[in-house]
């Protein structure tokens, strides 16, 4: 499988009509190694910079100090977050693979567990790929459905970590919904966001697997974790400034309940948050409110337990709680950075 870019001219066009002299780009870390071609392609017509930070997606264009200097800022990797206010222009330059074969024997596991009606669902590297998919099993004769995508995301059926919309719009509608992906975090986050049995379809590996497993597994784990700042007396509630995971209403939201708990609470900003930090503060327990990736993906990386905001609420009996319920952002506060 190999990764293509598909708008490079279209970028360069779009620069050079916006009059832009200096640019910020963007890598994600398995586009480093182009840094140099990359580089020298746009820097024949502009004066150009590479962030050597990380990033995290389109809600993520860096560090201030830097973008407030450039004219544009051009993110590789990733689709547009299309309901957030960007500060500077931002051109997204999005990845998608190459078409692979697909042998229809994969899609056994579909008709051995009885499944007509199927919700396909993507990252958007894997977009092209899903909608080879759809086609393949529309000949098979499954009723295929993409699901309509909120403002967060750019395509139907597209998922982010944080946004599993095209998954609830088609519920009803499903007997089970396959993501076309690698890896398992956007499964098992659209398998937390949803009822019905999610299967992924991995690249990869070629196959389809259930994860029913994974998710009791990671459920099991997660329960764990949150149930320790049950007892935690000193929470802290952090907003983060990226400009796509500003949520700054909801931290003090947080924050109020936490004190009518009679529990102490300090609200905290991070850009890029560091486990060490919160040791230094000596607090029993985190409310992070940027990316629920940070609580769910990273929370061993802290000392004492990181919770997602619906987490703090089941927790604490604002919300119920027969079910777990995943950390989806459906819009941010509007970011003050400029
Ligand atoms: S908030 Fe997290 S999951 Fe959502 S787009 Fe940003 S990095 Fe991805």
């Amino acid at each position: 499988m190999q990764l293509v870019p598909v708008e490079i001219d279209s970028a360069i066009n779009k620069l050079k009509d916006m009059n832009a002299r200096k640019i910020l780009l963007q890598l994600p870390d398995g586009l480093k190694p182009e840094s140099f071609s990359i580089f020298n392609k746009f820097s024949r017509y502009f004066n150009v910079i590479i962030s050597s930070g990380a990033f995290y997606g389109a809600c993520d264009i860096g560090n201030m100090e830097v973008y407030n200097s450039v004219d544009c800022i051009v993110q590789f990797g990733h689709s547009e977050i299309p309901n957030i206010k960007y500060p500077k222009p931002v051109i997204f330059i999005e990845y998608m693979y190459n078409q692979i074969e697909l042998d229809d024997s994969i899609f056994n596991t579909l008709k051995e567990n009885n499944i007509k009606n199927i919700g396909l669902l993507s990252s958007v590297q894997y977009y092209n790929e899903m909608l080879y998919v759809e086609n393949k099993l529309k000949n098979m004769g499954y009723n295929v459905i993409i699901g309509r995508n909120d403002k967060r995301l750019k395509y139907p059926g597209q998922v982010l970590g944080c946004n599993f919309s095209s998954a609830h719009s088609i519920s009803l509608y499903v007997d089970a919904y396959l993501l076309v992906s690698t890896g398992l975090f956007h499964g098992i986050g659209a398998q937390l966001a949803s009822d019905k049995p999610v299967y992924i379809l991995d690249l990869n590996d070629k196959n389809i697997k259930n994860i029913k497993n994974d998710v009791d597994k990671f459920l099991r784990k997660r329960y764990a974790r949150i149930e320790k700042a049950y007892d935690a007396k000193k929470f802290c509630v952090v907003i983060d400034t990226k400009v796509g995971q500003y949520r700054k209403k909801l931290a003090y939201d947080i924050y109020n309940k936490i004190k009518s708990l009679n529990k102490d609470a300090i609200i905290i900003t991070s850009d890029n948050v560091n486990p060490s930090d919160f040791e230094n503060i000596m607090c029993d327990a985190v409310v992070f409110t940027g990316c629920p990736r940070v609580s769910i993906d990273d929370g061993d990386k802290f000392k004492m337990p990181v919770l997602t905001p619906i987490e703090f609420e089941q927790l604490f009996k604002f919300k119920n709680n027969d079910r777990y319920v995943m950390d989806e952002i459906v819009n941010v506060d509007y970011s003050p950075i400029k």
